[in-house]
């Protein structure tokens, strides 16, 4: 007989786990509370378009659900094109090798793509329109749109960062989900093809750096970019303070005049669209006994600077395969405790990174002693591969995990900080200086 497990939130972790899970001898009922997004007409997901990195490619790969067509609907970025006050464009790579870019996807396309991997499964069973309004995992139930439900199997929230499992389980434990605002938010606004052309090189990752703000710009494939305006949410030069066209018009001239001419409906955009919060998550406990587990942004959301959240939340899904693998008698308790284990701190030193990452985009890449350190690290991984990775390759381009990433990226920026010092020209850098330090403060590391 097979055993029942249910996922609530069909968003994109729950799919790809769905689909990781149905190759298991288990029955899968997935509960999402909005429409069948395939059906329709609007699409309401949270951006319009992320970047899909390494990590998330491996476990959509191992799943199989990295499809030719998923495959192609993929942009290259293969740096930040960083659009300076004075109108000129300065473009940074992200790697110093060929295969370092990352992939602008539609959220839409990637998941419709895995919604279909899930109802070719048998065993699948997603239900629509069934909002999980609360959980009592103690004594077995879960309410769905307000209607007691038993249940008798383990239960799986994938149901984003306002997880009512999450709630449910940091309640029992005692504890809180601890919510790390950063009091900035951001805004998506529009830069259309003009003649049918993109109006930007679609090869790169934009963004317009103001130190306290920034604006980014991810390409689509009908030749337009979505825009995010990330910026303070009260207090001057915030959302709440640009509140006439006029003064939209007056700011945008000041900060951003470059993307005037590229948004074409600029005040609709910003008027008509919301402004969506950015928020950090750490959960303290994701696991309850062999009854339940959250993942995905339901167990640690992050801000989106690093452009991880969701290749995170795919590696939780591949890892979890791996678990489950070790354990064909299904002993969901151990499964669910060793994910928790292997994954917490690794989640935490994601928001770390991302939270860090802000800074370095909406100001660092402003300083030539970043761009210095920068081309430096690209050196130092040429002549020292085994033992340096620079810091966005490891979180990128790698499946290091993210708190050795963290914990080398600190100790690799003091090397390059301290050889940096006084260099006129990257490449005359103290090459025997270089090779005592990293072979003291670094240990070899393998790239995967
Ligand atoms: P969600 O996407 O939030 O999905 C949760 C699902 O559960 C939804 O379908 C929801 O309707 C459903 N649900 C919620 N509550 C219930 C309930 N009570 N009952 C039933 N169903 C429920 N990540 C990247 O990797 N790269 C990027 O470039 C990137 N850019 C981002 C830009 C922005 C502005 C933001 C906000 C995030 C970005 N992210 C990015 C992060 C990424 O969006 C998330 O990490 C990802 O969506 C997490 O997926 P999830 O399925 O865990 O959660």
């Amino acid at each position: 007989m097979k055993n029942n497990i249910t996922i609530i939130g069909a968003g994109l972790t729950g799919p790809l786990l769905c689909s990781i899970l149905s190759n298991y001898s288990l029955n899968i009922d997935m509960f999402e509370r909005s429409d069948d997004i395939r059906k329709s007409e609007q699409f309401s997901g949270r951006s319009i378009n992320l970047a899909l990195s390494k990590r998330g490619i491996k476990s959509l790969r191992s799943a199989g659900v990295y499809t030719k067509e998923l495959e192609s609907s993929l942009i290259p970025m293969y740096g930040r094109a960083v659009h300076l006050s004075t109108g000129k464009i300065d473009f940074q790579k992200y790697g110093n090798k060929n295969s370092h870019y990352i992939n602008s996807v539609s959220r839409e396309v990637i998941n419709k793509s895995l919604l279909n991997t899930c109802q070719t499964r048998s065993n699948v069973k997603i239900k629509f329109n069934m909002k999980c309004t609360g959980a009592d995992l103690i004594n077995n139930e879960i309410i769905v749109n307000n209607k007691t439900v038993r249940i008798n199997n383990p239960v799986i929230g994938a149901d984003g960062y306002r997880s009512v499992i999450a709630k449910n389980i940091s309640n029992i434990e005692g504890t809180k989900p601890e919510y790390v605002s950063i009091q900035h938010s951001y805004k998506e606004l529009t830069i259309g093809p003009r003649n049918n052309e993109y109006q930007l090189d679609p090869n790169a990752l934009h963004i317009w750096p103001r130190r306290d703000m920034m604006m980014i710009a991810l390409p689509n494939l009908d030749r337009s970019f979505t825009c995010t305006l990330f910026m303070r949410s009260s207090g001057k030069n915030s959302f709440t303070d640009i509140d006439t066209k006029e003064k939209l018009y007056n700011f945008f001239e000041k900060y951003f005049s470059d993307s005037i001419g590229l948004i074409s409906d600029l005040d609709g955009d910003f008027f008509n669209n919301p402004t969506g919060n950015l928020i950090g998550l750490r959960v303290p406990k994701w696991n309850y006994l062999d009854k339940a587990l959250v993942i995905g942004d339901a167990a640690h959301a992050t801000v989106p600077f690093y452009g991880q959240g969701m290749n995170a939340a795919f590696e939780d899904c591949y890892i979890f395969s791996k678990i489950v693998d070790k354990y064909s008698d299904m002993d969901w308790k151990q499964i669910f405790y060793e994910f928790y284990e292997k994954r917490k701190t690794n989640a935490d030193s994601l928001l770390d990174l991302s939270l860090d990452n802000y800074r370095v985009m909406r100001s660092d890449v402003l300083d030539q002693s970043h761009a210095k350190k920068q081309q430096l690290a690209f050196l130092l991984n040429n002549d020292f591969p085994e033992y340096f990775i620079p810091l966005y390759t490891m979180v990128s381009f790698t499946t290091i995990p993210y708190k050795t990433a963290l914990d080398r990226g600190k100790v690799q920026d003091k090397i390059l900080c301290e050889l940096v010092n006084n260099l006129d020209k990257v490449e005359n850098y103290n090459k025997s200086l270089a090779n005592k330090l990293i072979t003291k403060y670094l240990t070899k590391i393998d790239e995967n």
